[in-house]
């Protein structure tokens, strides 16, 4: 089996799991979207996916999305999001080739961000990360300060911030930060939950996840 024939089938099964999650939730499989995460990943594989009908990628880092994305974007229909902590020197970066930048979690990123956007006259829909783990090496807003940097960040961003986003604790049980972030963007009328990866996008989807960041299950180890 080639490379590109054992993504496409990851990316069959994935989607398949996804729709059984959906279903088994008595949601509808068209609610989810998969993100797939292509990392540390070659655009030869980033290119498989997209023959095998993947059209929404993520990637941690700004400079790796930067070297990928641009020439795979001038043949084919995609959407990139960035989910990896973000330094405040790439959000320019960011909003130039991003579609979605899921990581909003502090003050000075926020300033950044909106310059940015006014600089180069393009908003990329925006998410906000909380760190529902309260770890402290961990990107994403303290659980205790979210409710108000969503607020400040609705009143500067308006509709271009659609939603919520977080990676719990590894070798925990999602679930309780999984419901936390549901609760949470519901309180604040967020439509979008980015949550579940791998190892827990079902647990993700029965928690109410809209999109689902999945890598290694559809690209393999890194
Ligand atoms: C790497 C990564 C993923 C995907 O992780 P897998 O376990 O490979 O599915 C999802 N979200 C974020 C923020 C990541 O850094």
């Amino acid at each position: 089996m080639t490379e590109a024939e054992s993504i496409a089938g990851n990316l069959r099964r994935v989607r398949d799991r996804i729709a059984a999650a959906a279903r088994a939730a008595c949601r509808l499989p068209e609610e989810i979207t998969l993100v797939a995460v292509s990392k540390t990943k070659p655009a030869e594989a980033v290119a498989a996916a997209l023959a095998a009908g993947q059209t929404v990628f993520g990637e941690n880092r700004v400079q790796e999305a930067a070297a990928k994305f641009p020439a795979l974007r001038a043949t084919h229909p995609l959407s990139l999001h960035i989910i990896g902590g973000l330094q405040t020197n790439k959000a320019r970066d960011a909003v130039r080739i991003a579609d979605v930048i899921e990581t909003l979690d502090r003050l000075k990123l926020a300033d950044a961000l909106e310059a940015a956007i006014a600089r180069e006259g393009r908003t990329p829909a925006l998410l906000i990360e909380v760190n529902t783990g309260l770890e402290p090496q961990k990107s994403g807003v303290a659980r205790d300060q979210a409710d108000g940097f969503i607020e400040d960040c609705q009143s500067r961003f308006g509709t271009a911030l659609t939603g919520l986003m977080c990676v719990p604790p590894q070798g925990e049980d999602p679930r309780p930060h999984f419901t936390w972030l549901a609760g949470c963007a519901a309180r604040h009328n967020l439509g979008t939950l980015s949550m579940g990866m791998s190892a827990d996008f079902e647990i993700a989807i029965a928690c109410g996840a809209t999109w689902v960041r999945v890598g290694s299950a559809i690209f393999g180890g890194r």
